[in-house]
């Protein structure tokens, strides 16, 4: 069995970075399955597939041409990295990730990075959905204030520069649309441990995970 930790939660709920750090400690590897819906709506974009036909995009992420090497994300021989992170990529993924066939096509491909000595995967519906045997899952939320304001920073710090009333307003109809959708609604499983990092430090946020996972790994 290969140990699997999921960390599910809202946009800019600092997931990916806390999924990054956990890893390290732990010398696993990361699943950021964000970057394969912002993956599938780039790729229908550019292959002029409007991203409301849920067939002919889920076609698209059936046969994405995707690549993690070197911490750059590639689709085909062209490198997306910095496309990805666009604000525009994460609406796009939003759109693409409320089509059922579409999260079909990718399951398989999520379920594909499981390796020694283990995962830490991040999303909405890993522990919900995906990995749904994880011994540890973690339901990561902040205050949608605290979410527009890191974001806000994180962009200003890449010289991109930002709003953050519109970071805030983009992120609160991100989330209302991966909660309200019928495939895999943005939710806590049943057995999630709830972590609000609103007032956290991201070391104290580590060390907490780090502290369940001691407790809850089966080995
Ligand atoms: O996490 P990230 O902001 O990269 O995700 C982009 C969008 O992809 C989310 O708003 C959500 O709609 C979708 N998503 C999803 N399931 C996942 C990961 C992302 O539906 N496991």
């Amino acid at each position: 069995d290969i140990p699997v930790i999921t960390i599910d939660g809202p946009t800019a709920s600092g997931k990916g970075t806390l999924a990054d750090v956990v890893a390290h400690e732990l010398g696993y590897i990361v699943l950021d399955s964000g970057a394969l819906y912002r993956a599938t709506g780039l790729a229908a974009r550019r292959a002029g597939v409007e991203l409301d036909e849920a067939e002919a995009v889920a076609a698209i992420a059936a046969k994405l041409d995707l690549h993690f090497a070197k911490g750059r994300v590639w689709l085909g021989d062209e490198d997306i990295t910095d496309a990805l992170r666009e604000e525009a990529s994460g609406l796009a993924a939003s759109q693409v990730a409320a089509h059922a066939p579409v999260r079909a096509a990718l399951n398989q491909l999520q379920l594909d990075f499981r390796c020694l000595p283990g995962l830490v995967a991040d999303g909405r519906d890993m522990g919900s959905m995906v990995f749904p045997d994880a011994p540890l899952k973690v339901f990561l939320t902040a205050s949608a204030a605290t979410r527009a304001e890191r974001r806000h920073k994180q962009l200003i710090s890449k010289g991109i520069p930002a709003n953050i009333a519109g970071l805030r307003e983009d992120l609160e109809a991100r989330d209302a649309r991966d909660k309200g959708r019928t495939a895999s609604p943005l939710q806590a499983a049943a057995d999630a441990r709830r972590l609000d990092n609103s007032a956290q430090t991201i070391e104290e946020s580590r060390d907490l995970v780090l502290s369940w996972w001691a407790e809850a790994r089966p080995f």
